[in-house]
């Protein structure tokens, strides 16, 4: 993916929006949604409409095929044996770090950090960037739109440290409020933490210009983008950060993995982040020295078989293509946009036309309790999300304690659109009218 050369693109402006002609070719519904095995079966009597990919999107064959290949026939542990099995594995393991590396847009897989998801690579940065280079009285710069993983970390850095956390607020439009965004930035400012893609409004940040802003007060910048990375171009380089988290279980991989993407200078100056096998480079009874990065941050037995599996989600990615995958995605994108805006009673957050918006709708549907609409639309096979999305910050800011959110993937159809809508107008019937 970092081949690609649009600055725009790889900043936060999504393919989708580029003319139609530079799309992807070759892209065949029908045989994609074939490699998801899920999406074939069935869920109270109906097909399955599988609308919660911002909490997981669900996992092709080729990805499960190479975790079974992995666990039947290269299954050992990675990095300490001469013997031929542990030689595969070791291969695997980093093999899908150069493709996970390809995926963010680093020639240097050293720069990649295999961690829990992004959750932990975000605790990774607080904890050990954090614990050396923070004190009181320096100030984080953090966003009122971060999912609780871009925010609880940093949180506990501030107990620890006595620094501040500031937060940028959101404009009634889902918005990042920029001008707010300067008036925090300060000489006391030393990271500004925000995420790419809001995992409830679907709002697209801009990335390249809230780094730049950063740097330009002397703060560094990371970039939570777990909602962004499986839906775009990620290109570090263009995005001029300082540390980029992701989770495999977002963009069609396992569960339980996901990756820190680091400068390298900053990864090799900073001290580990736990301590144990794999990330010493040697052991005294009166202390130890670190391994090379990535490894002095990947202590203990990893997650091998989802690392594997990681690895091949970003190759199949890659091989669907970016521009491919975004295109369609905004075909979605506008086709529910148009649909939503007409139903009656449904009050959609975050940015209203397509433009720096994903395919993450949240809403109210009247004054039906979002977890009453998702027991409903269960019952006819759809599959969303109702409650408060880990952003409990944003649903105050919005004075609301839950919404419904339906999430699309390159592998929802248009007719799925037709069914959430008919699932819809039911609700309003069974609850006779939503105003
Ligand atoms: N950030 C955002 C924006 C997310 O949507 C999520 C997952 N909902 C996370 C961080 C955390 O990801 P994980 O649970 O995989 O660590």
């Amino acid at each position: 993916m970092a081949a690609m050369t649009d600055t725009k693109h790889a900043t936060g402006v999504l393919a989708s929006e580029r003319p139609p002609e530079a799309a992807g070719h070759g892209w065949d519904p029908a045989a994609i949604r074939a490699q998801f095995p899920i999406l074939s079966r069935e869920v109270n009597g109906h097909p399955l409409v599988y609308l919660d990919n911002a909490a997981s999107s669900q996992q092709p064959l080729r990805v499960l095929n190479r975790v079974e290949r992995y666990l039947r026939e290269e299954h050992a542990n990675v990095h300490r044996g001469v013997h031929r099995l542990s030689a595969e594995a070791t291969e695997a393991y980093e093999g899908a770090r150069r493709s996970v590396a390809a995926h963010a847009g680093t020639r240097d897989p050293a720069e990649i950090v295999f961690t829990r998801g992004a959750t932990e690579a975000v605790n990774l940065v607080a904890s050990s960037w954090g614990d050396a280079s923070i004190g009181t009285g320096d100030e984080i710069v953090l966003t009122k739109m971060e999912h609780h993983s871009n925010l609880v970390p940093w949180q506990l850095l501030a107990g620890r440290t006595g620094c501040k956390l500031r937060f940028v607020d959101v404009t009634p439009e889902g918005t990042l409020d920029l001008d707010d965004y300067d008036r925090l930035l300060g000489r006391r400012s030393r990271l500004v933490a925000c995420t790419h893609v809001s995992n409830s409004l679907g709002t697209v940040n801009p990335v390249r210009e809230i780094v730049d802003r950063a740097h330009a007060a002397g703060a560094l910048t990371l970039i939570d983008g777990a909602q962004a990375a499986p839906h775009m171009l990620t290109d570090v380089a263009k995005i001029g950060c300082d540390f980029y988290a992701f989770s495999s279980h977002k963009m069609c991989g396992p569960t339980g993995v996901g990756a820190l993407w680091a400068r390298r200078e900053l990864l090799e100056e900073m001290p580990p982040y736990q301590g144990g096998g794999e990330m010493i480079s040697e052991v005294k009874l009166e202390g130890s020295s670190w391994a090379k990065i990535p490894h002095k941050f990947e202590a203990g037995t990893p997650n091998i078989s989802g690392v594997v599996g990681f690895g091949e989600a970003a190759r199949f990615l890659a091989d669907l293509g970016s521009e491919a995958i975004a295109s369609h995605e905004g075909a979605l994108k506008r086709a529910v946009l148009g649909r939503l805006r007409e139903i009656q009673g449904l009050h959609l957050y975050g940015p209203r036309e397509e433009r720096g918006r994903t395919a993450v709708f949240s809403f109210a549907y009247g004054d039906v309790h979002p977890h009453d609409l998702s027991t409903i639309l269960d019952q006819r096979g759809i599959a969303i999300r109702a409650g408060h999305h880990c952003n409990q910050p944003l649903m105050d800011h919005y004075g609301i304690s839950s919404t419904a959110r339906a999430s699309f993937y390159f592998y929802n159809s248009p007719g799925e659109i037709d069914v959430l809508c008919d699932g819809l107008a039911m609700a309003a019937e069974v609850f006779g009218g939503v105003a």
